[in-house]
């Protein structure tokens, strides 16, 4: 199977009815940008920029972070999408030169786009980067980490085009939400409405923790937090609905977008584009192939139907052996 994959990599990923489905990668450096292009990648759908920010005693500068982001958008196929994700951080990974007050609950508190809305300087040095890469060829994408409310949203937003005005930079840089607070989801048709808002990606290991009060990383219940579980699902398709009903798109960036179970479903509830872990790139498109749209649709309505996760797995062969 591997190899018959394999040899089809480069191929986009259409369904046997001709739905095509953007497969791209989730990254976490320059180098991955590279890997990512050898496996058929059609783009980077989510930059972790934290690589930046991390085990360093002062926040990465300006032109520093510029060089980066563009030597990433150098490493891709011209004009393919770029989505750099801003830092998200918070209070459970601290950074030295970047105070955040412990608290009692650090994932209700201040992380993703709140540490960039509390310390704005952050938030306003990575956008005049991500800007000053604009020219290098890749279509640039900005998307905030963890919005909840409409509030976070205009926010962001009114400091990417402070910062995009003064730079002058003509070139369309599109800006967008990670859905991955059960709230954005559930409100996604007034998130659409929104002018200037021209995407959104999942953040399905969030969102699944989110919707069911689980820690993804707790000993005890992380096995529970299952993305195919029905709620998520669900939410998953509403937001697709409605997004499209405005012409916006929707990917997903989470983990979920390269289990080769849930490409189906995923396709049939509406997802247009999966970002996906470098290795899983050339069978999550040969799953895209081996179903019909029409499929996918039934699979989808039935998985939203289902009452577990294992009824929703039950609904797609697994035939990785
Ligand atoms: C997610 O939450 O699904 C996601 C892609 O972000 P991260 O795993 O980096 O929190
Ligand atoms: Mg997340």
């Amino acid at each position: 199977r591997r190899e018959r994959e394999d040899a089809l990599r480069d191929e986009p990923a259409i369904t046997t009815d001709g739905h095509r489905v953007a497969v791209v990668a989730n990254i976490g450096g320059v180098a991955d940008a590279r890997e990512a292009m050898t496996k058929g990648a059609e783009g980077v759908g989510l930059l972790r920029s934290e690589f930046l920010f991390m085990e360093r005693t002062t926040a990465p500068t300006e032109a520093e972070q510029a060089a980066v982001y563009a030597d990433c958008a150098r490493a891709l196929t011209p004009g393919q999408p770029l989505v750099i994700r801003t830092l998200d951080v918070g209070g459970d990974k601290p950074l030295t030169y970047l105070p955040i007050p412990a608290e009692e609950n650090p994932f209700l508190g201040i992380r993703g786009v709140r540490v960039g809305l509390e310390q704005p300087a952050v938030l306003r040095t990575q956008i005049r980067a991500i800007l000053a890469a604009a020219d290098a060829g890749a279509h640039l994408q900005v998307m905030f980490p963890m919005i909840a409310t409409m509030a976070d949203w205009r926010r962001a937003k009114a400091i990417f085009d402070e910062e995009r005005d003064a730079s002058g930079v003509g070139t369309p840089v599109s800006v967008g939400i990670m859905m991955e607070v059960p709230s954005v989801a559930v409100m996604a048709r007034q998130f659409a409405a929104e002018d200037g808002c021209d995407f959104f990606s999942v953040g399905t290991n969030d969102l699944t923790s989110y919707t069911l009060a689980m820690d993804r990383g707790h000993p005890k219940l992380a096995a529970q937090v299952d993305p195919c579980n029905p709620a998520v699902l669900t939410l998953i398709g509403q937001a697709a609905e409605a997004l499209h009903e405005r012409g916006k798109w929707l990917g997903i960036c989470g983990g979920v977008a390269s289990d080769r179970q849930a490409v189906p479903i995923l396709v049939g509830l509406g997802v247009d584009e999966l970002s996906c872990s470098i290795p899983a790139i050339p069978s999550v498109k040969a799953m895209v192939r081996r179903y019909s749209l029409d499929t996918c649709r039934e699979l989808a309505a039935r998985a939203v139907a289902c009452s577990t996760p294992e009824e929703v797995r039950a609904l797609v062969p697994d035939d990785e052996a």
